[in-house]
Order: C-alpha cells, then sequence, then structure tokens
C-alpha cells in the first residue's frame, strides 16, 4: 500500500493547487443560461494576457494540446502546402508526423534530441525559397522530451529578414504560462498549449492563439476540418457560449488557476520556475550528471531531461521511484529511453517539493546503481534556494 503524499515530478499533468481543485467541484450547470458568457468571456480575456497577444485570439477546444496542434493545422493550411519543422525530440517528431498524417508536404531539419530549434538552418531555407513555396514554420518552444527551449525570436527574426511571409506555428504546451512566452512581440501565429501544466489543471482543454494574420488564412483555408473550425469558436470567443457542451467545471478551474497566476504576476511566475529550475541543474551537476540540452543556453525551466552513468537504466531509477517512494519522475521517450528520467519543474511548485523531488532522485539512482553522494544533489541545491530569490536567478 502507498502511504503518505503522492510525488508527482513529471512534466505534466502538474500538481493541482487544492484551491484549484475545491474550484473544479460544483454543480453541473446549463451552458445555455443567459449569464454563462460572464464565466467564459472572463476567461478568454485572461487568457489572452497569459498569451501576451492584444491582437490575437485564444481559443478553447476541450481536448489536448494534440488537438491544437490539428485545429491549428487544419484551419490554416491547404492540402499538400510545404512547410519546415525541425525534429529533435518526441514531440517534435510527433507533430512532423500529424502534419504528414494531415498531407502536407513537411521539409524536415533532423538534428540531434537535445538541440534547439535550427532558426539559422531555417533562415537559409527560407531565404532560398523565393516563390513562397513554404506556408508555415513550425516550432517546439519546450521540447518536454529533452528539456530543451528554443529561441522563438530567433526564429521569427529568420522570417523576418528574408521577408517571408509563411506563418509561424508554436507548440507551447510546456512553456506557456510558465516561461517567457509573447505571442504579439514574436510574431506567432498559431500558439498552442494545453491545461495540464503551467495552467495547473487537469487534461481536457486545448488552448490555441490565433493571430489575426491566421483568422485571415483560415477563411480562405480547404484542409477538412468539423469538430475543430476556428468559425464556431470565434463565435464562441464573441459569445461566450460554446457550439457543443464545454467541460464547464475545469472552466471554474481555469477560473482559479487564471486568478493564481495573474495575482502573483506573469514575470514572477517565470522567475520562480528559473529560480527552481537552476537548484534542480545545481543538484545534477554536483551528481556529476549531465542533461539532455546540448548547451546552458536551452535549459529548460520546466523540465530537466537528466542523463543517467553508462551501465545504470533510467528505468530502473523511475521504476524504483514508483514502487518503492511514491514518486513519479518523467520517463525517457523515444531513443532517450532508458537513457535519461526527467524532473518537472513546473506548476504549483516550491522549493521544499524540488529538494525533495532531488533527494528522492538521490535514493533512486543509488538503488540503480549509480554512485551518488548522498545529500550532495540536495545541498547544491539549497545553495540556490538559500539565496534571495533576485540573487539566484541571475547566478544561473
Ligand atoms: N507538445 C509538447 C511539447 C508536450 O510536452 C506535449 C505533452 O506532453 C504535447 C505537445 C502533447 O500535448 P497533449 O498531451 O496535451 O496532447
Amino acid at each position: 500500500m502507498k502511504t503518505g503524499t503522492q510525488h508527482l515530478y513529471i512534466p505534466g499533468p502538474t500538481n493541482v493547487p487544492e484551491a484549484v481543485r475545491q474550484a473544479m467541484i460544483v454543480p453541473m450547470q446549463d451552458h445555455r443560461a443567459p449569464d454563462f458568457g460572464d464565466l467564459t468571456l472572463g476567461l478568454f480575456a485572461d487568457l489572452k494576457k497569459v498569451f501576451k497577444t492584444e491582437t490575437g485570439t485564444v481559443m478553447m477546444f476541450p481536448g489536448s494540446g494534440t488537438g491544437c496542434w490539428e485545429a491549428a493545422i487544419t484551419n490554416t493550411l491547404n492540402p499538400g502546402d510545404k512547410v519546415l519543422m525541425a525534429r529533435h525530440g518526441q514531440f517534435s517528431l510527433l507533430w512532423a508526423d500529424m502534419a504528414v498524417k494531415l498531407g502536407l508536404d513537411v521539409e524536415i531539419v533532423d538534428l540531434a534530441w537535445g538541440a534547439g530549434a535550427p532558426a539559422n538552418e531555417f533562415a537559409r531555407i527560407l531565404g532560398n525559397d523565393r516563390h513562397g513555396k513554404i506556408k508555415a514554420v513550425f516550432v517546439t518552444h519546450n521540447e518536454t522530451a529533452t528539456g530543451v527551449t528554443s529561441d522563438v525570436a530567433l526564429v521569427r527574426r529568420a522570417l523576418d529578414e528574408s521577408f517571408h511571409d509563411a506563418l509561424l506555428f508554436v507548440d507551447g504546451v510546456s512553456s506557456i504560462g510558465s516561461i517567457d512566452f509573447r505571442m504579439d512581440e514574436w510574431g506567432v501565429d498559431l500558439a498552442v498549449t494545453g491545461s495540464q501544466k503551467g495552467f495547473m489543471l487537469p487534461a481536457g482543454l486545448g488552448m490555441l492563439g490565433v493571430s489575426a494574420k491566421a483568422m485571415a488564412a483560415a477563411e480562405g483555408a480547404k484542409m477538412r476540418r468539423a469538430y475543430f473550425d476556428f468559425t464556431d469558436m470565434a463565435r464562441a470567443n464573441a459569445t461566450g457560449y460554446f457550439p457543443y457542451t464545454p467541460p464547464v467545471p475545469l472552466f471554474h478551474g481555469l477560473r482559479r488557476a487564471l486568478d493564481r497566476m495573474l495575482d502573483e504576476g506573469m514575470e514572477n511566475i517565470f522567475a520562480r520556475h528559473r529560480r527552481l529550475a537552476s537548484g534542480v541543474r545545481n543538484a545534477v551537476a554536483a551528481w556529476g550528471m549531465d542533461l539532455a540540452a546540448e548547451h546552458p543556453s536551452l535549459y529548460s525551466d520546466t523540465v530537466s531531461a537528466i542523463r543517467v552513468p553508462q551501465g545504470v537504466d533510467a528505468r530502473d531509477v523511475i521504476r524504483i521511484a514508483y514502487d518503492r517512494y511514491n514518486c513519479s519522475f518523467g520517463a525517457g521517450l523515444g531513443p532517450l529511453n532508458g537513457k535519461v528520467f526527467r524532473i518537472g519543474h513546473l506548476g504549483d511548485l516550491n522549493e521544499g517539493m524540488c529538494l525533495s523531488a532531488i533527494s528522492l532522485a538521490e535514493l533512486c539512482l543509488a538503488a540503480a546503481g549509480a554512485q551518488i553522494r548522498f545529500g550532495s544533489g540536495v545541498a547544491a541545491a539549497q545553495e540556490i534556494y538559500a539565496e534571495p530569490a533576485a540573487r539566484a536567478v541571475q547566478r544561473s
């Protein structure tokens, strides 16, 4: 029997704050009632603050991030359109697979798992695309499989400098609401996320930021779509009423989650994630281990993918954590299976939680055969967490 607190250190779903959980315990209500829009219109307005868009629209689809990938593609592109994508982790790989399945002509830049989005290579390809054949460029802002954050602004610059008109699609599933994301400033046309990570909710809602340019593209786009059609959702955004039965308890949870996020302040949320991640990274360095991310400039503040030493199987680390310590770490995905375990450090999280993640990881790594000095990672993280917040962030 598992006793005590469940330790959930996966990069989503994340821990749901008690106040958010309570906010979802509501009697079912009439989603056609005259005052229903009071709830939904407020959500749409506040989501725009999190996405940092004034000119775009943020839609909510029952579903998850993957559904929004599909909505973004099918509403704005035409069958056979050429699109540019990079593959450098499980989620960028799956998005590219989806694009192929939906009938796009996908030009893929294959990179090591641990690399960031190849802004320079994209710039070269876009610069050579003199006839504007490429209709969209896709970026995975935070590759959750490898713990890599890419520079979206650089990709925007690559588009601008080659005077290219392609739409910019961004997967922000494990970044939006947790780390710096600026839809308008970076000229993002389609920004995908879901409820179960930075928004601290159960899975079940996909959120999709749509720029005015993407909305205009949707008017002529010929890919088949029905449930995910923007036309219906644009009406929901305008009226507050959905074309089908929406998941109302999740909306109440989202209301409470957005209140918490806006009260804390987006910049403070980003700084907290940076500080907590710095502690985890200090611990990994103290263990003498590496992250999957190729370079410190790519380190993600929401998830760390930790390479286990030669001779250790990361699956053992994860299994021991679950069986013995009621603790979940993220698995290594695809080719990283067995090679990394991931600590998700996003959402409703504090120093104490990160310290228990690190200390449990030490127990599990040792049990799986790694040479670990107990307490070394914990002490290294404490060094960061003991410092006043502003200094700790600067140092990392
Ligand atoms: N993209 C990224 C970066 C993710 O981390 C995930 C899920 O973990 C997805 C897409 C898929 O999202 P969902 O599971 O919400 O469909």
